[in-house]
């Protein structure tokens, strides 16, 4: 088993931006390929945003993407300009021509976070993406409800060439950068089941996560090395089965490699999901006023979580457009618990005023998925259907404006609704003018960067404003919202959960991962793997590797 390697060329001494790749002799697969936040925000910020067509060479070069031979796209390798941009890898097409054999075999995906799947849009589209079906779904829903940037060609690549312009231009026959759209490789793999990837033997162990459909991979290399990777997981969460079943499947595997999630190693023991339905309810229960739900839209437990708090006390969800689009699309799958909104009495999508601001089928061309559920209108189907008035046609892409909630509809009855709304979206307190005794609940992390923090100033200076109680974290700006209680519990498991699950598992050794408090693990078990004073550019450089 000497042969065997794991190479870190991401996730390393900091939260998010796994890449991992394992090799066995000639064979590798990879294990996520996701995008750094803390390593991009090095050098990017919202506005400052890498260059398009010199992408690929522009992050190899900022050590933002690893500098690996075989795996990238071909339009993005041949972009690169001799003369300025840094010399790129092999691309993967080239690396198989070359060799006869593809550098990697595939890739495993564990959940739909970007932080694991973001820097998938750089992998050639040829190299298949193996994920659960209900990662699959998300990918696609992510994919339809994006703004079409090239980070965000994960389902659908759309490859660059230089071609010459044609005669109608400003100057024809000079180049130009033209797209052409082409599908990834994904491949739905079992779960629970052993499948093959090459010649490496893959089983995906459903694990709760903040996700739907997330799972841990358990790797049988072709020389018999044993090797579990965790993804993100938790044990506080609402999936108690999946928990269950993972500690079984792991108790006394005693794999020869163990990399372990330590995101909030150092944390004492989590409240859980049960707890927040209970503070919210409680904090709604005594609200004259409007309530007001900040949750993310890809969270489906939290969904569920808010579903059951509006039953509770009466009032009406109203959900972001793109998570009703995320649970028509997720509806019927057996591992997410929640439902259409269609299926809810108290659920129901909150419709946008776009374009005239007027609720105009037409102020919805460029955003469909706020007008109903579709991302996509078919022309010659729509246009007939709307000059005949043929509702049943209309229904599913217009479902929001027939029947979704206005904010006309919350400014007369703010009492009945629990209102899901982002932090982008707050503008639309004007239209619902809360009345005094209203209340903004945030469900989501503590800020913990400098670009979260002024955001959360801002925030604070709308809620004063429109005078809503709220819950907003303190931040040097201000003064504690006046409102407490459990309002969020993490994607990601307490310190004793996971040094009891990783305990229990007894691997030979344990490389901590999605952590910067690695050395933590040392309290787990003697045998770990530290890589010390290094971070996402050593890892970039290759510089990371565990031999098995
Ligand atoms: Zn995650």
């Amino acid at each position: 088993m000497s042969s065997v390697r794991v190479h870190l060329l991401g996730g390393l001494n900091e939260i998010g931006g796994n890449k991992f790749l394992v090799e066995d002799g000639d064979d590798r697969v990879l294990l996520d390929f996701g995008m750094s936040f803390g390593a991009r925000k090095t050098y990017f910020d919202s506005y400052l945003q890498p260059r398009t067509t010199t992408i690929l060479t522009d992050l190899i070069d900022l050590d933002l993407l690893p500098d690996v031979d075989g795996l990238y796209r071909q339009d993005l390798v041949d972009l690169a300009w001799e003369e300025l941009d840094s010399e790129p890898p092999e691309s993967a097409k080239a690396y198989e021509e070359r060799t006869g054999e593809p550098f990697v075999h595939g890739a495993l995906l564990t959940h739909a976070h970007l932080d694991h799947f973001g820097d998938m849009a750089f992998l050639d589209p040829d190299i298949p993406v193996h994920c659960t079906a209900t990662t699959q779904r998300m990918l696609e829903s992510i994919d339809h409800l994006g703004s079409g940037g090239i980070g965000e060609e994960i389902v659908e690549v759309r490859e660059r060439s230089i071609e010459q312009l044609g005669s109608g231009a400003y100057f024809p026959g000079d180049d130009d950068v033209k797209t052409q759209r082409r599908e990834r490789t994904i491949e739905t793999c079992p779960v629970g089941t052993a499948f093959t990837i090459g010649p490496f033997d893959v089983t995906a162990v459903p694990v709760d996560h903040s996700v739907p459909g997330a799972v841990a991979f358990h790797v049988r290399t072709p020389s018999g090395a044993d090797i579990f990777y965790t993804g993100d997981l938790r044990f506080h969460g609402r999936l108690t089965t999946r928990t269950q079943r993972l500690r079984e499947y792991a108790e006394g595997l005693e794999p020869d490699l163990l990399l372990a999630e330590g995101t909030r190693i150092t944390d004492a023991a989590a409240e859980d999901e049960a707890g927040v339905e209970r503070d919210v309810a409680e904090l709604l229960e005594n609200c004259p006023g409007l309530g007001v739900v900040e949750f993310g839209w890809k969270d489906t437990t939290r969904f569920d979580t808010m579903q059951q708090v509006a039953a509770k006390t009466d009032r009406t969800l109203v959900v972001d457009p793109r998570l009703a689009y995320l649970l028509k699309q997720l509806d019927h799958r057996q591992d997410v618990p929640s439902r259409s909104p269609e299926r809810y009495d108290h659920v129901e999508p909150y419709l946008l005023r776009r374009g005239t601001m007027r609720y105009n089928p037409s102020d919805y061309t460029r955003r469909k998925h706020e007008a109903g559920y579709k991302t996509k209108w078919d022309r010659d189907t729509i246009k007939p259907a709307w000059k005949a008035n043929d509702q049943v046609t209309l229904r599913d892409p217009l479902a929001h404006l027939q029947g979704g909630v206005r904010a006309t509809d919350i400014r007369e009855n703010p009492q009945d609704y629990l209102l899901h709304l982002s932090y982008w979206s707050i503008q639309d307190l004007i239209d619902v003018d809360p009345p005094p005794g209203s209340r903004w609940i945030r469900c989501l992390t503590e800020p913990f960067n400098e670009e979260m923090a002024l955001n959360i100033d801002r925030q604070r200076n709308w809620l004063d404003r429109f005078g809503l109680d709220h819950n907003l974290p303190e931040t040097p700006g201000g003064p504690p919202g006046a409102l407490t209680g459990l309002t969020h519990v993490s994607g990601h498991a307490a310190g004793p959960d996971l040094a009891e699950f990783y305990r229990s598992m007894a691997a030979d050794r344990i490389v901590p991962i999605h952590t910067e408090k690695p050395r933590a693990f040392h309290d787990v078990q003697k045998d770990v793997v530290l890589f010390e004073g290094k971070g996402f550019a050593e890892a970039a450089r290759g510089e990371a590797v565990v031999e098995v």
